[in-house]
């Protein structure tokens, strides 16, 4: 199948999600085991590609429909939308904005089509919130660099062909492009996650690791304010339409239990405190579904203003998608604990977004930040 102009591939997405990954979203979650079928599948209807400019085999997505992809791809399974948001976002989307054109013409049509798989390898178990203090190592040689070092949590590595990794000279942080097959490179599978148990989280351990020069991401030294925050930036954006995802899944599992529950020999929907969460459900899912369609219309413009969108919209959108689906669990009692009913998963899910792609004590650090550029009085 060749889908690959962005009406398309949404189409096609809506159909998928809906028909194929949402009945086998719990399964997923079961087993921690996200489908190679699926992936092919994905990536065979230009998902995995969507942001990737055509000429390098892409849809050209812009990130208004890239974020209504995220969320129909999110709300039917968060696994599956961690895949965009690790492969496509942040590997993707940073190569097409920072890499050599060398680096676009070799890696991004595989990574375009899918035929291979990317993940981003930056954190360290020393090295969370503060990722400027990575220790994996690079050294020069006289073709390039070695590395050497271990990295921890990396979704997708697992199953990843290509890693981009973060490493330091001397506190000079920089960031290549490592293929799978170079020998030193071993992964160890992480589990036990409260969520996005299906994402294949790995360790990546590198030992004497050659990387050609050709394969330096950026310049040396650009590793962390250039291709780290870069590539942040576009997994936020992810995040935050994952929480309305995440969040309006919730509330259409607490709308329909709501409306089908008696107890007291009324619906419990008609309770007002039940109504009082309904409420809140609607009205938040609306404002952060808005706040990341501002962060997309800043994105689209190139807009000075796209951080400090896409940071508020991943801040709200991961709080309220937390609130929701715990009132999803409330509503639903008994049912809402048991893992014969989504909520318990979504709830656990939504967890997730409040600590990746920067936790939301870092976004707040951020957002305070502008916020006494932006509104303390001068005089
Ligand atoms: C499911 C999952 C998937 C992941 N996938 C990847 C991946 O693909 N690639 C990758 O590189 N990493 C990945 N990670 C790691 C993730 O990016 C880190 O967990 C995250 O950056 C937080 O770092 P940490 O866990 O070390 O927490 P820490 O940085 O130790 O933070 C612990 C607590 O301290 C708070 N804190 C820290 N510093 C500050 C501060 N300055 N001000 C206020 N509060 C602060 C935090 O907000 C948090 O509440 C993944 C993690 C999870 C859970």
């Amino acid at each position: 199948m060749s889908a690959r102009r962005p009406a398309e591939v949404l189409d096609w997405a809506r159909a998928f999600a809906e028909e194929e990954l949402a009945p086998s979203a719990g399964e997923f979650d079961r087993t921690g085991q996200l489908p190679g079928s699926v992936i092919r599948q994905l990536a065979d209807a230009g998902v995995l590609g969507a942001v990737v400019p055509p000429r390098w085999g892409g849809a050209g997505m812009d990130a208004l429909d890239y974020g209504e992809l995220t969320e129909v791809v999110g709300k039917a399974c968060s696994s599956t939308r961690a895949l965009l948001t690790v492969h496509t976002s942040l590997v993707c989307e940073t190569l097409v904005e920072r890499a050599s054109d060398r680096i676009k013409d070799k890696y991004l049509p595989d990574l375009a089509s899918g035929r291979r798989i990317g993940c981003f390898a930056l954190s360290e178990a020393d090295a969370g919130s503060d990722a400027a203090s990575v220790t994996t190592s690079y050294t020069r040689q006289r073709d390039g660099f070695v590395l050497n070092g271990r990295k921890k949590w990396i979704s997708f590595a697992g199953i990843a062909d290509l890693f981009l990794v973060f490493a330091t000279d001397n506190g000079v942080l920089s960031a290549f492009l490592v293929d799978r097959d170079t020998p030193g490179v071993r992964t160890a599978p992480m589990t036990g996650f409260l969520g996005n148990r299906a994402t294949h989280i790995a360790e990546v351990v590198l030992t004497d690791v050659a990387v050609p020069e050709e394969n330096l991401v950026g310049r040396i030294g650009a590793g962390f304010g250039f291709i780290a925050n870069t590539a942040l930036f576009h997994g936020r954006y992810s995040i935050a339409w994952a929480g309305v995802a995440i969040a309006q899944a919730a509330l259409e599992e607490m709308c329909t239990y709501a409306t089908r529950r008696e107890q007291f020999g009324v619906q419990i929907g008609a309770h007002q405190l039940v109504q009082k969460m309904v409420a809140d459900a609607v009205t938040n899912v609306d404002a952060a579904r808005e706040l990341c369609r501002q962060a997309g219309r800043a994105r689209a413009e190139r807009s000075v203003e796209a951080v400090m969108r896409t940071n508020i919209a991943k801040y709200f959108s991961s709080t309220i998608a937390q609130q929701v689906t715990s009132d999803a669990v409330q509503v639903l009692g008994g049912n809402g604990c048991w893992d014969q009913y989504p909520a318990e998963r979504l709830f656990r899910e939504a967890k997730i977004l409040e600590i990746i792609e920067g936790t939301s004590q870092l976004q707040q650090v951020m957002i305070a930040d502008h916020g006494y550029k932006t509104f303390a009085r001068k005089s």
